[in-house]
């Protein structure tokens, strides 16, 4: 054996050899020391093992909505299960509205710094001028038998410390009473929640979400999740059931989470049977209540009250809206295994594109996710109008997005409005089913979800914008000092480039995987498999790169390297192609130790200068017959003449291609030829292996090549595509690209 592999680096090694001009940074090279290694919990393969394991925490919630002084009050008790192997003296809490206190907030992470002239708003961001009421009053937390227990509040978590250990696969129960004050939406940096105030009609619209104390995730990978809240970092929650109660003015309607229990005393007659009607509506949403019973309510002020029941099973979070301006409509999507009610609520500020697209859109979302994932399995989607955000929570989102005082909303906002809601019920995919920790890694629920509420755009909305490798250009340009990798927590992030490094980043790298590094066919296997293998679990990064890897033989360590833990870019330069022609005259096989020589037409001997384009002609190939020791130990030969007759009169093009991003990705080469025919071939990313920083490569041509073009369908997001054609394009003085730009404008 050994002596054989002598022989075979002798005869082969120092061809391929070739000097780099930068030192080898092992990007083909295992990830394996940069993520977290396989268990019993969670497999090589990127499945959940055997031992997987996850904490369960169900809920009993019973809330008043006091509308006079815009608090929120409630008891709630939780029955938490330690499915872990652990025994537990304390848990902890998230109390996540304490972030709105004062001094909480944001850890001064916002740009801190005063201007010469400064809105006041932002001025009360940085400053809280005014310092508004906000954070929990945490009345008791009892343990099942009435006892007290003893709490400590850090900033937005609460620890409790149990009266008894909590033995591994036991349960313990917790009561506790809490109340807040609802903060005005407006007056907060990146709030999620809180009233919206309408002085026209003096009334408002409640978004409640993370509104209870609820369970902090406890697991195998962190033990207590104990990021704090701080806005930028969503949710890291447990899976259980729900029963809430919501009193709220009798006037008000409620949307949430969950399914209504109690619609007799809650809902008019008319209501019901719309709501029956709305049920087999399966082309078109059925007004349950409209503008002028809407506007009709807004003026009610009731003083009465109302309780809503809503259950909902196998959930995450839960959430709800409140108001007396909700217009509502609904109508049903029928998947091959659910029947959903797709439900959208909004005040009159809504109308007119809110009744026409916003469940529209609904159900696209739940058609193509369905399809790419799994179906969706709660009996309702809902998409609640609200102002400057889109945020999701199950089964219900709070979407942005409304016409001007005149009902006129320009295409743009359109577009916007309909692509926000796509996006946050897509969210019920990414997180709130397979369901990452947000707080940690924003890109995983994010990153995914954009990318098939892009991929919804781009099939149910062809004329709408939609994300591609270009888009990701200016972003993976940028400044090296402030580019963070994907591979980034949340918090970390800064506040004007999250939505480029955590949602179109990935988005950007799974459509290369799936359109041009996998395939669809393999890729869409492969990310169902995702979906459905961490469905109501807590998947990591590690878990989604290995099942990518596992469900399509695809050694990708060399694209998550890059793509998610560089801030490295795509820019390949096409350095050289130098043309060859073989022409056979001749030649005497014969006599193949005097003249071993394919004569060529000479019009260059020196083929190592860089050419500039092909006006030339083709340069010389000598090609001599091989010695008898070149075969080595092998009696037969290789019919050379014959090689040399296949090669004589066809062009053969080298091409030289330089990696200046530091990325590397497969080559797409375009040839155009002098008849104005094109070709295009592929080289896979593998061939960067040897030489990171630049390759060369033969290919031969029946045709004479008058241009060669790299990456010419944009697949791979080249950050420079002046350097990727070959002749090189005459650049343009700036005034003439001036003169161009006026003229297409
Ligand atoms: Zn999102």
């Amino acid at each position: 054996m050994r002596l054989l592999l002598l022989l075979l680096i002798t005869t082969f090694s120092y061809s391929n050899f070739q000097a780099q001009t930068q030192p080898w940074q092992g990007k083909f090279e295992p990830i394996d020391n940069m993520i977290a290694p396989p268990s019993t919990y969670r497999t090589a393969s990127g499945a959940p093992g055997k031992a997987y394991w996850q904490q369960r925490a169900d809920y009993k919630i019973k809330a008043i909505l006091n509308e006079n002084n815009n608090t929120l009050t409630g008891e709630e008790t939780i029955t938490y299960f330690n499915n872990s192997p652990d025994d537990l003296s304390y848990v902890w809490m998230q109390l996540e509205q304490n972030v709105n206190k004062k001094g909480n907030e944001d850890f001064g992470a916002i740009n801190n710094s005063i201007k010469d002239s400064i809105t006041t708003r932002q001025m009360q961001f940085l400053t809280r001028a005014i310092n508004f009421p906000a954070g929990y009053s945490i009345k008791y937390v009892k343990d099942a038998t009435g006892n007290n227990l003893r709490t400590m509040v850090n900033n937005t978590m609460m620890k409790v410390k149990l009266n008894t250990i909590l033995k591994s696969g036991e349960s313990t129960t917790l009561a506790i009473s809490w109340s807040y004050p609802i903060t005005d939406r407006s007056m907060y940096l990146l709030s999620r929640e809180g009233y919206e105030y309408f002085p026209e009609d003096d009334n408002t619209v409640y978004l409640i979400a993370h509104w209870f104390p609820r369970m902090a995730v406890y697991n195998d990978t962190e033990g207590w999740q104990n990021q704090q809240f701080q806005k930028l970092g969503e949710f890291a929650l447990e899976f259980g059931n729900y029963e809430v109660e919501i009193t709220v003015p009798e006037d008000h309607i409620i949307a949430s989470t969950g399914e209504l229990q109690n619609s007799e005393s809650v809902l008019t007659k008319t209501q019901r049977k719309r709501f029956d009607d709305a049920k087999k509506s399966f082309d078109k949403p059925v007004m349950i209540i409209t503008k002028e019973e809407a506007l009709a309510n807004e003026k009610q002020k009731s003083t009465k009250q109302k309780t809503w029941k809503f259950n909902a099973t196998n959930v995450r979070d839960f959430s709800f809206a409140s108001s007396r301006k909700f217009m509502w409509d609904a109508q049903a999507v029928k998947l091959p295994t659910n029947t959903v009610m797709a439900m959208s609520f909004y005040p009159k500020e809504g109308l007119p594109v809110w009744q026409g697209e916003s469940t529209k859109a609904i159900t696209q979302a739940l058609e193509v996710y369905s399809e790419a994932t799994f179906d969706y399995p709660y009996p309702v989607a809902i998409s609640v109008n609200t102002s400057n955000i889109g945020m999701e929570f199950p089964m219900i989102s709070f979407n942005g997005g409304r016409p001007d005082k005149d009902g006129e909303i320009s295409d743009r906002a359109k577009q916007g409005m309909i692509g926000t809601i796509i996006h946050e019920v897509g969210h019920n995919w990414f997180p709130m089913i397979v369901s990452s920790d947000e707080r940690k890694w924003m890109w995983m629920d994010e990153g995914l979800n954009t990318f098939l509420h892009q991929r919804t755009v781009a099939e149910r909305y062809p004329d709408f914008n939609h994300t591609t490798p270009k888009s990701i250009v200016p972003f993976m340009s940028g400044d090296k000092n402030i580019l963070r990798p994907v591979m980034t927590t949340s918090d970390n992030e800064l506040l004007q480039q999250f939505g480029a490094n955590f949602y179109q980043k990935p988005t950007v790298g799974l459509q290369m995987l799936r359109n041009s590094i996998i395939g669809k066919e393999l890729f869409d296997e492969a990310f169902k498999e995702y979906a459905n293998r961490w469905k109501y679990k807590h998947p990591n990064p590690s878990d989604l790169f290995r099942t990518l890897e596992d469900a399509t033989a695809t050694d990708l360590d060399w694209f998550y390297r890059g793509w998610f833990f560089t801030t490295d870019n795509v820019d390949m330069e096409l350095s050289n192609v130098k043309w060859f022609k073989v022409f056979e005259e001749n030649t005497n096989i014969e006599d193949q130790n005097k003249s071993s020589q394919v004569k060529i037409k000479a019009n260059s001997n020196s083929t190592e200068a860089e050419s500039k384009d092909f006006s030339n002609g083709p340069e010389v190939i000598t090609m001599t017959s091989t010695p008898d020791a070149a075969y080595g130990q092998f009696l037969s030969r290789l019919d050379e003449p014959e090689v040399r007759k296949q090669l004589s009169n066809k062009n053969i093009y080298e091409i030289t291609i330089k990696n200046k991003g530091g990325l590397v990705m497969p080559v797409t080469i375009e040839w155009v030829f002098t008849d104005g025919s094109t070709e295009i071939d592929t080289l896979p990313v593998e061939i960067w292996r040897r030489n990171e920083y630049e390759i060369q490569h033969t290919f031969i041509k029946e045709k004479e090549v008058s241009k060669v073009n790299l990456d010419p369908n944009f697949e791979f997001a080249d950050t420079n595509m002046d350097n990727n054609t070959f002749p090189k394009e005459e650049t343009k003085s700036e005034f003439d690209t001036f003169k161009d730009n006026k003229k297409e404008h």
